[in-house]
């Protein structure tokens, strides 16, 4: 695909694709070079409509189809996303900045979720008991809830819609997706993937657009559950207008994930580990490391280690397979993220790396910021509790593991914190108190399989049921209880 091989994303409803007829549209621009690639209409009310109006026409076929047939089209759509990875991965790169062996591993995560809803036929297995009563049986057992929809973040534009969408029509659900306006063009390609599975038309329906897109989707009367994946402020409102009209929620949010660093862990993997959390996908993963607390002696070999990870970090265009960072997502991100260092400068932090003013040689207008590393964060300080989402990591220091946990639960996220040590005692007790919905033992990126809850907690997440796994399953599906009794004459007396 060359860089502006795609123009307009345009919306897939009821099996067609159609120009969007917003009259406001944004800029899609490559944050490695500058260069448009294309632009994104924010799509109008009418189109939300005609979406879900799609989806649920195409829904009481869809929930009858058996889900041993349902199925057969996510085996299918396994097939071809794999045929497809380079190329999907090639836009990801493109749109969103990340390397390409990243936006390899984020499809494979994608197609993982398409592995497990395979699986729905076990999984949506009811329960049943006998002589709950003298002659008389119960059983539960569970049905789609109607139309769906997703609403996604930039920083995982293939993976993400995965968390939900092949659990939802493996269960018998009906499917809208919104993409990020930042990143539309991964969706356009994995619509033609999802058009070329055969599922019958209205089954999955794509609008682009931004806030007013959301809301129309959450006011919407037709949809029953609302997936959210981004920003806390905005996971928040999202659940809140979803819950207020009796909608289903999950809404996951932001993070600012620890990383506790004892003296017994292993030098060498830790700051290899802690360096590729913190750095990869320029800092932009919910689950990136952004403060590492050091206990006792750790500190020295840490902080040097870790600063010359941070100064060798490779960082270019993600195309190049020899780049080991690309850049942040747009300008007004990289302007936030360097006002943010400032501030962590004029409040007393040191720079052991200091990354702004990045130029690479050929991306000069691209949105570039090297790994950057200060040290002397104190719990006062924003950048303690503040979510950069860029390559920015933070340094503290306390002489016990309690004193560490203290500050990894002070803040308000919990997505994901991690520790590195070589003594089961330690990691036993962190795993206990920590107040994280994901936990790494000497592990950087505690990224669930899809056969796992994507399980962040406290202001990282709003609702009960998390994406992936059976708890999609779950979020997918109305239970319904049936208690059953048949008198043993009944036949006799028609
Ligand atoms: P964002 O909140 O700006 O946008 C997410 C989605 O919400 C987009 O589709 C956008 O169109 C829509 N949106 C934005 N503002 C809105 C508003 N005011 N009203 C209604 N809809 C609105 O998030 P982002 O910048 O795209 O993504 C980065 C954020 O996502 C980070 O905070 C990151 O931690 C978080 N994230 C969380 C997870 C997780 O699993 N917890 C995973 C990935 C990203």
């Amino acid at each position: 695909m060359s860089d502006t091989s795609i123009n307009l994303a345009r919306n897939y409803i009821d099996g067609a694709w159609r120009d969007s007829i917003a009259t406001e549209f944004l800029p899609v621009p490559n944050p490695a070079t500058g260069q448009a690639l294309g632009r994104v209409p924010l799509s109008i009310r009418t189109e939300i409509d005609e979406a879900v109006q799609a989806a649920a026409g195409a829904f009481p076929q869809w929930r009858r189809l058996p889900v041993t047939e349902r199925v057969q089209f996510l085996f299918r759509l396994k097939d071809l996303l794999e045929q497809d990875v380079e190329d999907l991965a090639r836009t990801i790169t493109m749109e969103c900045g990340k390397t390409l062996a990243e936006s390899r591993g984020e499809l494979r995560r994608a197609i993982e979720n398409v592995e497990m809803a395979c699986g729905a036929p076990a999984l949506l297995q009811g329960e049943f008991s006998e002589d709950i009563a003298a002659g008389i049986d119960e059983f539960m057992m569970r049905q789609p809830l109607g139309v769906c929809a997703c609403i996604c973040p930039f920083n995982f534009p293939g993976m993400i819609p995965f968390w939900f969408l092949p659990y939802a029509l493996a269960c018998g659900n009906t499917y809208v997706v919104k993409p990020s306006e930042r990143v539309p063009l991964t969706m356009q390609k994995v619509f033609v993937v999802l058009q070329k599975a055969g599922l019958p038309k209205g089954v999955v329906n794509l609008v682009n657009g931004g806030k007013e897109t959301v809301e129309a989707l959450l006011d919407h009367p037709g949809i029953r559950a609302i997936s959210f994946v981004g920003s806390t402020p905005v996971a928040k409102a999202v659940y809140a207008r979803a819950a207020a009209v009796g909608k289903r929620a999950q809404c996951q949010g932001g993070a600012k994930n620890p990383i506790i660093v004892l003296p017994d862990a292993d030098p060498e993997m830790t700051t290899r580990i802690a360096a590729d959390s913190a750095f990869g996908c320029a800092g932009q993963r919910c689950l990136a490391a952004s403060l590492v607390v050091t206990v006792g002696e750790a500190r020295g070999w840490f902080n040097e280690a870790m600063a010359e990870a941070a100064s060798s970090r490779v960082t270019g265009y993600g195309l190049d397979e020899a780049v080991q960072m690309g850049p942040v997502i747009s300008e007004q991100s990289k302007e936030r993220i360097e006002r943010l260092i400032c501030r962590g400068l004029e409040q007393g932090a040191k720079p052991l790396v200091d990354g702004r003013g990045a130029v690479i040689p050929g991306c000069e207008k691209g949105f570039f910021l090297r790994p950057t590393l200060l040290e002397g964060i104190r719990p006062s300080h924003e950048l303690a509790t503040t979510e950069i989402f860029g390559p920015v990591l933070g340094l503290t220091h306390v002489e016990t593991i309690d004193e560490a946990v203290a500050f990894a639960n002070s803040g308000p996220y919990g997505n994901m914190a991690c520790i590195f040590t070589g003594s089961g005692a330690s990691a036993r007790k962190f795993r206990s108190q920590v107040e994280a919905g994901n936990i790494g033992i000497n592990i950087g990126v505690a990224a669930p399989m899809a056969f796992f809850p994507f399980s962040g907690a406290k202001e990282s997440f709003f609702g009960d049921l998390h994406g992936q796994g059976r708890h999609a399953i779950e979020f997918f599906t109305q239970t319904k209880v049936v208690v059953e009794r048949w008198p043993k004459d009944w036949s006799r007396k028609f």
